[in-house]
């Protein structure tokens, strides 16, 4: 494949130069400003009034999404009694309890996303799961580990105040409760912020505006599943083309009188090539089968040999690729920057010719195609987005730089008012590394009166990324840039989070310890590991167009106390050899006991 270094490298700059540009990264307040907080209303289940609970728990779990749920299922299993999950949303789910927009879609492969098929026995429809279904398998894990009876939804935690003298956590919440418990575990999220753009007068716009996380089918008609039945008089204005805008695009198009999408960057987008499960699938399944699948698509992401790739997607065939390229005996470090680029380049310049093949009309195609490395921004994968711009009824509106304002009739760019009903925004979340203590959402205050941000504010300060000195008790389940480690398939780090966390409990109690706590060497040693092994990606990523993953354009600012255990993306697998371990071991290396 024709490939000039020097052609390709200021393609991509221009390209980046183009969204660099400033109040790029500009967002709402959703928690301090009243017009953006509506944004954030829950349009699935209703608010209902209820008496403050005051109350004594085993466990408090923050956050009933896949790791609160995962966290609390093993802690059931591990014969914890008294378990109480808080969460702002109205039920469990998480993520896939907010988004519920047409389309949604998880792109890790249903076998290895959904935690816990085993033991509730049950197989995936599709080789990748709607949300709805995704959705209703965590809703069955909490009702087969009975976690929802005792949870709070529709809840908010507001402090939580270590008490050294009762050696308990006391947890305030915004309807008045007061909960004490033993544990407290934090499994808030790793994408748990919705972020709206600040665009220059969004709040004259009279139409009905809304976030791919919180659809209002009340506007659109319809329901998760089924065909938008409202909107045959519509015009649409749906800003944004990651993840989230691409997969609710066709059924727009479907139903939409039109549909206007504002995309300020392309993403890659690979072939998704979704189909229900073969029936034969369960058929040859032995027990342990989800583990090991697991660990067969992250052997294959960390670049280690296997028998088999069992998931064989675009996950294994270019992310993989990408991020270990191959590195022969010999090989100066120039010629492996080259032969790393030129695998790069092959890969999207795949991605654009695919466009080619699927787009119809050329200029349209043009705009559609990404031009940046591979890794640059999360990739995505999709069979139908492409056909929808063949459709009469969508437009793109290419526009790198941004749009300049919304006035009360809907979006303007290059100085053009585009006259919309309703505008979508599938604009995000805040980054996977945004510091715990913001993801949080409350404050955490622990030994001696320090509070977690206090304590954090120069970078994440743990054991293990799951324990904090003087914060006893307490554990927060891992997550990116938080000193443990990354996977593609996040369940499989909840999976591990949540085994450990009930390990640790469990074995808490069989030796009669009360109250645990790190010590300060553990501590200082574990840090001193994450930074010794940082490697600063600001070389290749500062060329990167801006994004979530190289903090928008700036990676040097990137503290490397916020990173992973292993370099880089992390060492899924030597972390949790290490941590399986220290539990076998059970003499709690690194704690002080009480
Ligand atoms: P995202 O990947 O962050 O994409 C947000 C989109 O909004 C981008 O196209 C962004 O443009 C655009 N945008 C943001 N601010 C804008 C502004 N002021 N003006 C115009 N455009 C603006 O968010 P997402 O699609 O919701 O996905 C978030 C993450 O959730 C994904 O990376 C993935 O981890 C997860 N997710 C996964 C799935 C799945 O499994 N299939 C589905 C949905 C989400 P720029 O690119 O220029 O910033």
């Amino acid at each position: 494949m024709a490939f000039d270094p020097d052609a390709v490298h200021a393609k991509y700059l221009a390209e980046r130069d183009k969204r660099l540009v400033p109040g790029r990264t500009a967002i709402r307040d959703l928690a301090g400003d009243e017009h953006a907080a509506g944004y954030r209303a829950d349009p699935f289940t209703p608010y209902t009034e209820r008496e403050p609970i005051i109350d004594d728990a085993d466990v408090v779990i923050v956050g009933g999404g896949i790791a609160g749920i995962l966290a609390g299922a093993h802690l059931r299993k591990a014969g914890v009694e008294r378990i109480r999950i808080i969460d702002e949303a109205g039920g469990v789910g998480g993520t896939w309890y907010w988004n519920r927009y047409p389309g949604v879609m998880c792109d890790v492969e249903s076998y290895q996303y959904l935690p816990m098929l085993e033991e509730l026995d049950y197989i995936p429809s599709r080789r990748y799961a709607f949300g709805e279904e995704i959705r209703l398998h965590l809703q069955a894990i909490a009702d087969r580990f009975d976690l929802v009876p005792d949870a709070l939804f529709h809840t908010g935690v507001t402090e939580t105040v270590w008490d050294d003298d009762a050696g308990r956590w006391k947890v305030h919440t915004n309807r008045g409760d007061e909960l004490s418990c033993r544990f407290y575990v934090l499994a808030v999220g790793i994408l748990n912020l919705m972020k709206l753009p600040a665009i220059s007068g969004m709040d004259d716009f009279t139409g009905r505006a809304f976030h791919t996380a919180r659809w209002d089918y009340g506007f659109t008609g319809g329901r998760p599943g089924e065909a938008l039945t409202d909107l045959g008089d519509k015009v649409i204005a749906l800003i944004g083309t990651g993840a989230s805008g691409l997969q609710c695009l066709p059924p727009l198009a479907e139903a939409a009188k039109h549909v206007y999408v504002f995309q300020r960057t392309p993403s890659a987008i690979g072939v998704r090539g979704n189909r229900p499960t073969d029936p034969s699938f369960a058929a040859d399944l032995q027990p342990g089968w989800q583990k090991a699948r697991m660990d067969n698509f992250q052997s294959i992401m960390l670049g280690r040999p296997v028998e088999a790739d069992l998931t064989d997607d675009g996950w294994t065939h270019h992310y993989a690729a990408v991020q270990n390229p191959p590195r022969r005996k010999g090989m100066s470090a120039e010629e492996f920057m080259r032969t790393a680029e030129q695998l790069d380049f092959a890969i999207m310049e795949e991605h654009r010719q695919r466009i080619d093949g699927l787009v119809e009309k050329p200029e349209v195609a043009a705009a559609l195609k990404p031009y940046y490395r591979y890794l640059c921004k999360r990739p995505c994968f999709h069979d139908e987005y492409f056909d929808a711009y063949n459709r009469d009824n969508v437009t793109l509106i290419d526009c790198p730089a941004g749009i300049e304002r919304i006035t009360q009739r809907g979006p303007v760019v290059g100085g053009h008012q585009y006259d919309v009903d309703g505008i979508i925004y599938g604009t995000g979340f805040e980054a996977e590394v945004t510091p715990l203590p913001r993801r949080i959402g409350h404050d955490i205050v622990g030994r001696n009166g320090v509070s977690l941000a206090e304590k954090w504010a120069d970078g994440a300060a743990s054991l293990y990324g799951m324990m904090s000195r003087g914060f006893p008790n307490m554990f927060v389940m891992p997550a990116p840039g938080q000193q443990s480690v990354v996977t593609v398939n996040y369940t499989q780090l909840a999976v591990f989070g949540a085994e450990f966390v009930a390990g640790t409990v469990e074995l808490l109690g069989k030796q009669g310890v009360e109250v645990f706590d790190v010590s300060a060497d553990a501590e200082a040693d574990w840090i001193q590991q994450i930074v010794d092994t940082y490697v600063d990606p600001s070389g290749v990523m500062s060329a990167c167009t801006p994004s979530r993953l190289n903090n928008e354009g700036d990676p040097g600012a990137i503290r490397p106390r916020d990173t992973n255990f292993g370099r880089g993306f992390g060492d899924f697998f030597a972390y949790r050899e290490l941590l399986e371990t220290w539990l076998a071991a059970g003499e709690f290396d690194g704690l002080d006991l009480a």
